[in-house]
């Protein structure tokens, strides 16, 4: 398959495995000191496992799994706003299908299905606005949700909401942004990273120099990747060659698909249409400064926080998480998915207590579906 088959190249991922453990041994790195390279992207930490390259890379490295899975992020709150969203009469509530699994603290929304809610799983904001087109007489709201890959989709579709004058359709808006949660990390002394690898679909949206403040203040190397395993062992040897020449900048090495500036015509509709909210409550870790998106007040007319009068528009609840359930400590790295004692016991995909259990780019899915298959083939 031209694109995919080079970068699945046995030959060129050995190569790239030689020339990572000379650069691990060139630093010293060994399995009880080693280096930390924190994948952001869940899509990231799926390759790595698909392909059992946390057994095949050098010892000296460790992968840490980062807080990339929006999906993963969301609150409980957020969950229950959904589910009270969908059970008002009259509402047709459109989702990605990642979202219906994650539990919140009455329900999830595949639940709120079976129970009658009309929730209708989307590939797309359009497929929503069409289906608002199509049914005058019932709201149509789409749950946007996602870091900027999503995010001008979302934006794309309320500004054709707005010319066409449809006025029911509406967003409930969860959009997240990438380099907050990230600051909020590198802030926190009891992280040890070493460098990053960055997610490269944001970074097709927003750019490469949104990371800059990494290197620039925390002197921290991050390589933007792309998902085949080349292209991460490529960024695991990027990152180890800045550590061992004592530098830190931003790289690109999803150069064929990322431009430097990011996408222009994207950037412009997140502008016209969001603004970045105070702070945004972030599963497991709590409330983020600037890290979250709302709906600007001329496209007030389809957020849904405004016509439901929930959310962030009345004043938030906290709902807690489930108690002895670690998917805060998972989600930043402290804790990998097997040390939480959810893992396998409480938590599976059929009965999930996390939403890193049941998304595509969970960690917990990720240790389930790869290394859990790996251990039995053992
Ligand atoms: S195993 Fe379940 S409860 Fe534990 S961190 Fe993963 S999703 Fe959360």
């Amino acid at each position: 398959m031209k694109f995919a088959s080079e970068f699945r190249d046995p030959a060129a991922a050995r190569a790239l495995l030689s020339a990572i453990a000379r650069k691990a041994d060139e630093i010293g790195a060994t399995r009880a000191n080693p280096v930390h390279i924190m994948e952001i992207c869940g899509g990231h930490t799926h390759s790595i496992f698909r392909y059992g390259l946390d057994k095949l890379i050098h010892e000296g490295v460790e992968f840490i799994h980062g807080p990339g899975c929006p999906v993963c992020v969301l609150p409980m709150a957020r969950v229950d706003e959904c589910v009270e969203i969908a059970e008002t009469p009259g509402v047709i509530f459109t989702t990605f299908g990642d979202a219906m699994r994650v539990p919140g603290h009455r329900k999830s929304l595949l639940q709120a299905k079976s129970g009658g809610a009309d929730i209708r799983m989307v590939y797309s904001p359009l497929d929503a606005l069409e289906l608002a087109r199509r049914n005058p007489g019932r709201e149509v709201v789409f749950f946007g949700l996602g870091f900027e890959t999503t995010t001008p989709s979302t934006a794309l579709s309320i500004q054709a909401a707005a010319r066409e004058g449809l006025n029911n359709f509406s967003v409930f808006c969860n959009h997240i942004t990438v380099p907050e949660p990230i600051r909020a990390l590198l802030g926190d002394p009891d992280m040890m990273l070493d460098g990053f690898i960055g997610p490269g679909h944001v970074s097709m949206v927003i750019g490469i120099h949104p990371y800059d403040f990494i290197a620039r203040d925390f002197g921290k190397p991050i390589v933007v990747a792309g998902f085949e395993p080349t292209d991460l062992l490529q960024s695991v040897l990027m990152v180890l060659t800045q550590v061992a020449e004592g530098r830190a900048a931003v790289e690109n090495q999803y150069a064929r698909v990322v431009p430097e500036h990011g996408n222009p015509v994207s950037l412009a509709a997140i502008a016209d249409v969001y603004e970045a909210r105070p702070s945004f409550e972030w599963r497991g870790l709590g409330e983020i400064d600037a890290s979250g998106l709302r709906i600007r007040p001329r496209y007030a007319a389809f957020d849904a926080e405004e016509k439901f009068g929930i959310g962030y528009a009345t004043g938030r609840r906290n709902v807690p998480e489930v108690e002895g359930c670690a998917c805060g400590a998972v989600m930043i790295g402290k804790l990998k998915p097997t040390q939480c004692p959810q893992f396998g016991n409480g938590c599976t995909p059929e009965m999930p207590l996390g939403a890193l259990m049941v998304s595509s780019e969970g960690a917990c899915a990720a240790y389930w579906q790869y290394a859990g298959a790996r251990e039995a083939m053992a």
